[in-house]
Formats: structure tokens, C-alpha cells, sequence
């Protein structure tokens, strides 16, 4: 099917917990090779929007459509496998597992090695084994920490840490990458460390759905923005625009 410049539609999602909708009709769709933000106050839907898309909730009501197909009701893995990485709001790493090890728990999926290859370490494991070790240095170089790949991922810096959840992600291999709150808790040199990481997978032809609270992020790297408050879309458009739509203004200032 040719979907064209599109490569994620939202269709009126509900996501309802309860008498709560998290997600009231949303509608978006996110052009190939675009970075699109998706910005709103704590509580406004954002994280539940990412859930959706990965498969981790199961929409109320509506559809959400990847390369024209429709991802509601696969499983999280089948959609990772698809082509759709993420990372979380809160970091999730394998804590005393090395920054390596990390990442090869991401390429395991690429193998073609049986049970008994593998128990027995015969030739195509072995060379898996080795191709793997390969990427998963180069994906460690790519976000800067090739010097780190032994350490512990609980002993690495806190924005070191949010580095290697990117790298992890990328060893999926995604066409989409969604980034919740990448830049939480992160000081200045390590936000333009990111900024500096996002460009790069940017330009290498990956799309992004990024979420994120610090509106210097937003406006340096968005191309479009999509506004939630209280589950519903608000506002959408370009960085400047959003930034000074009244609706959205409010929506912060909660008035
Ligand atoms: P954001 O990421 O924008 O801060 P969330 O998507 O995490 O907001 O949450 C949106 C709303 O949905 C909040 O009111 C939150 O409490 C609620 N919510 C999220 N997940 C669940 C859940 N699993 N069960 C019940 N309520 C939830
Ligand atoms: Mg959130």
C-alpha cells in the first residue's frame, strides 16, 4: 500500500481508563523523516499516546495505522519488530548488565541460530555472535559511548544512561523512533549531547515522535508539534506557531 510522505496515522483514538479519557479523539499523522513533537502539561495524554502506539494499550476506540497498516492489537513486540523502537519516561536498563551487554539483548532477535547452535556454540552463532558484538560496539560509538561499553548501565551517568536506551532502541533497526521525555533530568552539556544524537539519527533517515517537557528541545529540533490537554488535541503546527497559540499558552498556565 503507498501511504506516501505518511508514515504514522492516529485515527480518532479513545483511550479510556474508566471514566477518564486519557486520549479523546486524537487525530496525527506523522510525515517520513520528520522529528514531531508532542508536547502538553503533566496528565495531558502524551505517555498514554506512546503506549498506544507500541502496543502496550489497546485503544478504546479508533485506529492507528503504521505504513498503512493497522497496528491495534499486535503485540509490542510484533510492533517493535516492525519497525517501531521506543524508549520510556522513566529509563529501563538491565542495571547490572554492561553497557554492551545492553545492547546485544536488543540484537538477539536478528539471529537465525537454532537452540543447538547456540548451546553449542557452532559456527553460525559464532559468527552471529561476533556480527553482533559488531553492531552493538558501532551503535555504542554512534551515541558516544564506545568508551563505556564494559561499565555497568547503573554506573553510568544519568544522561549516559539515556544514551544507551537510544542505542538500544536504534539496535531494532526502526524507521520510528519514539523518544518520552528524553531530556528529563538532564543537565545543559548533556541536552545538547542529545540534540547533537537526535540530528544524527535524524539525518540518517529515521522518523521521530518526540515528547518532551523542555520547550528549547521542542523548538530546536521539531518540524511540526502536536499540543495535547486533557487527552484532546489543541493545537498543531510549526514550533513557533504552537508556542504562541493562546490555547496552548493556557493549557500551560492551567487557566
Ligand atoms: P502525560 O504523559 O502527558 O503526563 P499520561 O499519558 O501518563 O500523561 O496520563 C494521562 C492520564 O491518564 C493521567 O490522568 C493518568 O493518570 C491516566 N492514566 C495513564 N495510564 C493509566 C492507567 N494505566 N490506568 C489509569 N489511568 C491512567
Ligand atoms: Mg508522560
Amino acid at each position: 500500500q503507498n501511504t506516501g510522505d505518511e508514515i504514522l496515522k492516529v485515527d480518532s483514538v479513545l483511550m479510556q481508563f474508566g471514566g477518564l479519557k486519557a486520549l479523546n479523539n486524537v487525530d496525527l499523522s506523522i510525515k517520513r523523516g520528520t522529528i514531531h513533537g508532542l508536547i502538553g502539561p503533566n496528565g495531558s495524554g502524551k505517555s498514554t499516546m506512546m503506549n498506544v502506539l507500541t502496543g502496550i494499550y489497546i485503544p478504546t476506540a479508533g485506529n492507528v495505522l503504521y505504513a498503512g497498516e493497522s497496528v491495534v492489537g499486535k503485540t509490542s513486540s510484533d510492533i517493535a519488530l516492525s519497525g517501531i523502537a521506543r524508549t520510556f519516561q522513566n529509563v529501563q536498563l538491565f542495571g547490572e548488565m554492561t553497557a554492551i551487554q545492553n545492547i546485544l539483548v536488543g540484537l538477539h532477535h536478528t539471529f537465525k541460530s537454532n537452540m543447538v547452535e547456540i548451546a553449542l556454540n557452532l559456527p553460525r552463532y559464532k559468527k552471529e555472535s561476533q556480527e553482533a558484538y559488531a553492531r552493538a560496539m558501532a551503535l555504542l560509538k554512534f551515541v558516544g559511548l564506545e568508551d563505556f561499553a564494559n561499565e555497568e548501565a547503573r554506573n553510568l551517568p544519568y544522561g549516559k544512561q539515556r544514551s544507551l536506551e537510544i542505542a538500544r532502541a536504534l539496535a531494532l533497526d526502526p524507521e520510528l523512533l519514539l523518544l518520552d521525555e528524553p531530556a528529563a533530568g538532564l543537565t545543559a552539556p548533556d541536552i545538547k549531547e542529545l540534540l547533537r544524537i537526535i540530528r544524527k539519527i535524524r539525518d540518517s533517515g529515521i522518523t521521530f515522535i518526540l515528547i518532551e517537557h523542555h520547550m528549547d528541545v521542542v523548538m530546536s529540533v521539531c518540524d511540526t508539534v502536536s499540543v495535547l490537554d486533557f487527552g484532546q488535541k489543541i493545537a498543531e503546527g510549526k514550533p513557533a506557531e504552537v508556542q504562541a497559540d493562546e490555547k496552548v499558552i493556557h493549557a500551560y498556565l492551567g487557566t
